[in-house]
């Protein structure tokens, strides 16, 4: 019987596939672009985790944040390895685990000081790419500057958008794990401040040509990745595997 060629079944080997997604604190980058990633089988890429890597690392060696040359040269033989798969991903440095030391508020509040470097900005952007292209299927990379700079010929460019008050009570609910007033100010700092700070080296608030704005401020989580698979699909050919996990 004779069988259709469909996107999701080629019959010879499909060119890897690189969605890009920018956009400030609290917009989703990171859930919307890990659920992308694993319904279509890619790696993941979480940029942000390598600046606080490297933030972390500098305060374990007690560089001074503020010694551009010598936080830059810290990161010259920064010993980072970044685990892309979706359901699993990694962050170590140096052998030890660091993925939960990197989410605390002390590295949230200095990861700015860090990532306004631009010595810093060079090199992890050359890191990013080697991930993003050393990844055989693809990859979805999320974080500042990605749509941009880091990789501004990726197949799907989007920038994740939503408005102050729903990325604040995100933010607070992911880390006080409510939404309350106390909550939301408590967290302005991480999400006001530090995209204010973030704003004079990396560009996240507005699209720029060829970049798709997608705002997600009365979307759920499940319409904002069906939006992106679409996209993915309409530009790319590439669909999630039949009865793939949500
Ligand atoms: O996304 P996340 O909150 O983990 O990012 C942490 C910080 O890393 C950001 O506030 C920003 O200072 C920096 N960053 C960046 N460029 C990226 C990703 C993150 O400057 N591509």
């Amino acid at each position: 019987m004779p069988t259709t060629s469909t996107p999701s079944t080629p019959d010879r080997p499909r060119r890897p596939v690189v969605v890009a997604v920018d956009g400030p604190s609290g917009s989703g980058k990171s859930s919307v672009s890990r659920a992308v990633a694993r319904r279509l089988g890619l790696a993941f890429l979480d940029t942000g985790a390598m600046y606080r890597a490297l933030t972390w690392w500098c305060l374990q060696q007690g560089v001074d944040l503020d010694d551009a040359e010598a936080v830059a040269a810290v990161c010259r033989t920064l010993p980072l390895e970044m685990g892309t798969d979706p359901d699993a991903t990694t962050v170590a440095v140096g052998g030890t685990d660091v993925a939960a030391a990197i989410r605390t508020t002390e590295i949230s509040s200095q990861v700015s000081r860090v990532a306004t470097n631009l010595d810093v900005r060079a090199q992890l952007r050359e890191r990013q790419r080697d991930l993003i292209h050393g990844a055989p299927n693809g990859c979805v990379a999320e974080g500042r500057d990605l749509t941009t700079v880091v990789v501004p010929d990726a197949d799907v460019r989007l920038l994740l958008t939503a408005s102050e008050q729903a990325r604040l009570e995100r933010r607070a609910r992911e880390l006080h794990g409510d939404a309350g007033e106390a909550a939301v100010e408590a967290t302005r700092d991480q999400v006001v401040r530090r995209d204010r700070d973030d704003s004079t080296v990396s560009q996240f608030t507005e699209a720029a040509d060829g970049v798709l704005t997608v705002d997600s401020s009365s979307l759920t989580l499940d319409e904002v990745v069906q939006l992106v698979l679409d996209l993915v699909a309409e530009r790319t050919g590439l669909a999630p595997a039949a009865g793939g996990a949500s």
